[in-house]
């Protein structure tokens, strides 16, 4: 039935201020509008139940895009159209920026909005899934004040969410920490643009050598709300990408998935385009990765010999083996890299090796020496979460042996802490306070030319 336009109120206060005021003083009374592309659709369908209409659109408070150095800050009010032109959105959070431009057409775009698009809470919406892996955290704000919830919890059913009757969403904030994944999104629908999805998945990932360090697969149109793929990220971690790893990751996923029958589509075709879906991104993390290798040596190998060592210093904090290594170019692939570099390192003098082990923060400390470069400090973070996340007994008994350590050899005691427990870790600085001075040395270089190997296997992959 067709809705009649004298039955409707809409206001438009100008200010986010006088919207809130609004919204407290009767709450569920007024329907936020914003840029009205799911709202519109329901009052010229005869659905809008809903006849006080108070208008967000264009608020300044909501229009904003701030990027501080640990986050982005998205006003709820940014159009698609927004969202595809800004350059940190566009360079960082790739799977938003494809999202926005597969939103809609033109139109669209330039009057749908972040914010609508997470209340109208459509399961097949565009923007969730790459919400859902950026981890973003919604800012709600009403007259009572502002709160900070995760995006993940937001819907709580089928178009059900956690905001009140008497709050808005002011900013989507995504952190900046996984800028460096490498990224996949499909949209799987009759065409991409002016189409809604049968399933859309988007996904981030990070490869360390052959194993798959971290990540994580948002699908949408597949349950009753956008989801986050768990069980199939819990099963991908620390493997090993093969056949067989992406057979089971296939299954898993059209296992966790809770499709419904519609106009669109079937369970079964949804659960099994999903579970494709999933397959293909674990192919293209691993022909992805190789591509992005060749850029980034490609682009080494053009910078001058110093550049060059500066460049990599990082990666095992020797200047000899830098430098020398930058002698070595060009390189063209992972392994003719990670050979010659092991085969410097090994020749190196001891008082090389010493340099590169003294810029390494104790295991279980923080603090990374004056002499490391930000990347190294930035790095021996990531390596030791094993330690840094341990409860406190361990954290002194580690602090302990570190002291006893340090007295005995004369340096900071160094293991590759990639994926190792802290009481892994305790035990194997036990044991290796019992080594003498040459088998300690020889271990800690060992141990030092596996962190390299990571290292530069990152470091190829920014
Ligand atoms: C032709 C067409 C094509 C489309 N194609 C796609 C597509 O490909 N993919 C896709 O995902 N969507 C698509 N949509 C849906 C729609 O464009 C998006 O969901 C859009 O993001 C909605 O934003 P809006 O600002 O227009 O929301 P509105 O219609 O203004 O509002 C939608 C809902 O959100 C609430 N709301 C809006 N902003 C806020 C806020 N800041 N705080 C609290 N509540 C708020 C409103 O009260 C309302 O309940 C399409 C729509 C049309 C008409």
């Amino acid at each position: 039935m067709r809705s009649d336009p004298a039955d409707f109120e809409l206001v438009a206060p100008g200010n986010l201020s006088a919207v809130v005021t609004l919204l407290a003083e009767q709450p569920g009374r007024w329907l936020p509008i914003a840029g009205g592309t799911d709202v519109m659709v329901q009052y010229a369908t005869g659905k809008l139940s809903a006849r006080k209409l108070v208008s967000l659109w264009n608020l300044p408070e909501l229009r904003r895009i701030e990027a501080s150095d640990n986050e982005i800050s998205i006003g709820a009010g940014c159009t698609y159209t927004d969202l595809r032109r800004h350059e940190v959105v566009d360079r960082e959070f790739p799977l938003l920026a494809r999202a926005a431009r597969w939103t809609g057409g033109i139109a669209n775009q330039n009057r749908g909005t972040l914010g609508g698009n997470i209340v109208n809470a459509s399961p097949a919406a565009d923007s969730l899934p790459a919400l859902l892996v950026y981890e973003a955290e919604l800012i709600l704000v009403s007259a009572r004040g502002e709160r900070r919830v995760r995006y993940l919890n937001f819907h709580t059913d089928y178009k059900q969410t956690l905001l009140a009757a008497d709050e808005l969403i002011r900013a989507v904030c995504l952190p900046r920490r996984l800028a460096g994944y490498l990224s996949y999104s499909r949209k799987v629908g009759a065409r991409n643009a002016q189409a809604i999805s049968k399933v859309c998945v988007a996904a981030l990932g990070r490869v360390a050598g052959d194993v798959i360090e971290d990540v994580r697969i948002g699908a949408g149109s597949v349950a009753p709300v956008p989801m986050r793929l768990q069980k199939t990220e819990q099963l991908l971690k620390g493997k090993t990408i093969d056949a067989a790893l992406l057979q089971g990751a296939r299954e898993t996923a059209m296992g966790e998935v809770r499709p419904i029958d519609d106009i669109r589509s079937t369970v079964r075709y949804r659960a099994a385009v999903v579970g494709n879906l999933v397959a293909e991104f674990l192919r293209e993390m691993t022909e992805g990765r190789q591509e992005r290798m060749g850029q980034v040596l490609a682009k080494w190998n053009g910078l001058s010999r110093e550049e060059s060592a500066l460049e990599i210093l990082s990666c095992c904090g020797s200047t000899a083996w830098s430098r020398q290594l930058a002698a070595g170019r060009p390189f063209h692939d992972e392994l003719s890299l990670i050979t010659a570099s092991d085969e410097i390192w090994n020749r190196l003098p001891p008082q090389d090796w010493l340099e590169a082990l003294s810029k390494h923060p104790r295991i279980g400390e923080r603090k990374a020496p004056q002499a490391a470069s930000a990347q190294s400090a930035a790095w021996s973070a990531q390596e030791q979460q094993g330690a840094t996340a341990a409860g406190e007994a361990i954290q002194s008994a580690l602090a302990e042996a570190n002291r006893e350590y340090e007295q005995r050899f004369g340096r900071v005691f160094i293991v590759c802490a990639t994926a190792k427990s802290a009481s892994e870790m305790l035990e194997i600085l036990r044991r290796r306070l019992r080594n003498d001075d040459a088998t300690e040395l020889r271990e800690a270089v060992e141990e030092q030319r596996k962190i390299t190997n990571l290292r530069l296997n990152k470091w190829l992959q920014r």
